[in-house]
């Protein structure tokens, strides 16, 4: 059977469905309804968004639409209160790790289309997959997620055998202790694989939700091509058992205020399937410098640095309980900034090419092997030390997943505020297995100031003893704690 073929069935089963959950013509009436809106109605809205629940359409569209700097300055603080009582002052780290830049679509804006020439093609083998992973747990991670194009060379059969291999590496510090995914949309049946093979968050990004421009972008007859076959992927990963999953949108494709409007609703397209759980993840990358990819150079809706501020912060005012990632294809400055307003996690250490972790000591060294250029190469250490400049606790946790506690159960638990009782503290273990195996002088002494700001919070909570229990433990070489 053709490549391009093989979801044929199933794309015509959601071609006879009359419409989908969004509606592009409504997403701009509200918009359009709420073009000027005043400080009253902002404040109205943000009285609402206090209360740390996920906003309604017309409300997030009076967020898209405020052109007033004092209460979109209000905003800004409301953005960071929310997101210090959800997920509390730290930030997650992670990196990616490219598996294969083979791919059969032609999405216009990707270095990895199969018309780009100018990209050497190349899927990792188990051997070299090892070695990409033993480099990054050397560097301190703990935490990635897995990047393959769409092609016969890695199918759901394979991507397994490669999540077991990231798992399998034992380095003498420690392991890759959780693998997330970024792939293409998948059947219930290959969905299913990949939750045995224990994958975290599974991330697909619609890249646009507008019809019109998706289907302008993403070739006809070509997998991407199909709307509705990623629109519901997760759904079928719903369906498979996967709770944990990741939204995004590629910003620069097209407004940046309709595609904000179509994550909520897709939010709350999955809230209401499937009994209030909504995503764990939402990405909001835009568009970078590809090579050999003219389109990625000058987007049509390329958003400015201060409407993604803007769109950061709303994101978070109007979906308090998910996380939010922001990578390194930001600027340095930009991410110091949306970190203090809504984002959760973030790379660094980041190489985005395929086996560049084993070839390149920094990012964008091997532009023929890269999907798109990044903004911010700076090695993890020095990440982390900046934020802890910045009074945030970085953290490897990778407890909640290992636990059981997502989909529903997470749901819970972050939107009642009590991740902080969890989060913190495995925080402070991981960011001390980090300080001492793998900081620089100058990180681990900002790191062991911001840890004990951390742990003297606790005094008098029950949590208190087990905290500097667990310190002593990994002074004296245990590792892997966690609440
Ligand atoms: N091939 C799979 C797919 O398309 O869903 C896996 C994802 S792709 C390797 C990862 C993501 O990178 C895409 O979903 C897209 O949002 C983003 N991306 C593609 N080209 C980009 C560019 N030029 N700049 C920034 N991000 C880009
Ligand atoms: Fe392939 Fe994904 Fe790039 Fe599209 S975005 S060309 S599907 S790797």
């Amino acid at each position: 059977m053709n490549f391009f073929d093989k979801y044929q069935k199933e794309f015509e089963e959601y071609d006879k469905l009359d419409h989908d959950f969004i509606n592009d013509d409504k997403i701009w009436e509200q918009l359009n309804k709420w073009h000027n809106p005043s400080r009253e109605d902002v404040r109205r809205v943000l009285k609402k968004a206090e209360q740390c629940v996920r906003l309604e359409p017309e409300e997030t569209a009076i967020l898209i639409q405020n052109k007033d700097e004092d209460t979109i300055q209000e905003m800004y603080e409301l953005a960071h209160q929310l997101k210090e009582e959800v997920y509390g002052d730290r930030i997650v780290f992670f990196a990616p790790l490219y598996i294969s830049d083979e791919c059969a679509n032609n999405c216009k804006y990707c270095g990895f289309r199969s018309s780009n020439t100018a990209m050497h093609r190349k899927t990792l083998s188990m051997d070299e997959i090892e070695q990409e992973v033993r480099i990054m747990i050397e560097e301190g991670q703990k935490r990635t997620v897995l990047v393959y194009g769409e092609s016969p060379a890695t199918e759901v059969d394979f991507m397994c055998d490669t999540i077991k291999k990231v798992y399998s590496v034992k380095a003498q510090h420690g392991e890759i202790r959780r693998a997330n995914i970024n792939c293409a949309p998948l059947t219930v049946e290959e969905l299913k694989k990949l939750q045995e093979v224990g994958i975290g968050t599974f991330q697909v990004f619609q890249e646009t939700y507008h019809h019109e421009t998706y289907h302008k972008i993403h070739p006809a007859g070509t997998i991407k091509g199909h709307y509705r076959w990623r629109l519901y992927c997760m759904d079928r990963a719903q369906k498979a058992g996967i709770d944990d999953i990741g939204l995004g949108v590629l910003f620069g494709l097209y407004d940046w205020r309709f595609e904000v409007m179509a994550l909520l609703y897709h939010t709350i397209h999955l809230e209401e399937t499937f009994n209030g759980v909504g995503p764990h993840t939402i990405s909001f990358p835009r568009i970078t410098s590809a090579t050999g990819t003219p389109f990625s150079d000058h987007p049509e809706y390329a958003v400015s640095d201060s409407d993604f501020k803007k769109l950061v912060a709303v994101l978070r005012l109007s979906v308090p309980y998910t996380g939010m990632i922001c990578t390194a294809r930001e600027p340095e400055k930009v991410r110091r900034e949306v970190i203090s307003f809504g984002v959760s996690q973030i790379d660094a250490g980041t190489r985005i090419g395929v086996g560049a972790y084993a070839q390149s000591k920094d990012a964008n060294q091997l532009p023929d092997k890269e999907q798109f250029s990044i903004g911010d190469s700076r090695a993890l250490d020095d990440v982390i030390g900046e934020i802890c400049d910045m009074q945030f606790i970085p953290s490897f946790c990778t407890a909640c997943y290992r636990a059981g506690r997502t989909g529903e159960h997470f749901m819970k638990v972050a939107k009642s505020r009590f991740v902080h009782n969890y989060c913190i503290p495995n925080a402070i273990f991981t960011l001390k297995e980090y300080l001492l195996d793998y900081a620089s002088d100058e990180t681990r002494a900002k790191g062991e100031k911001v840890l004990k700001q951390h742990v003297e919070r606790f005094k008098g909570d029950p949590a208190y003893d087990t905290i500097l229990e667990n310190l002593k433990r990994l002074e004296k070489g245990e590792r892997d704690l966690r609440l």
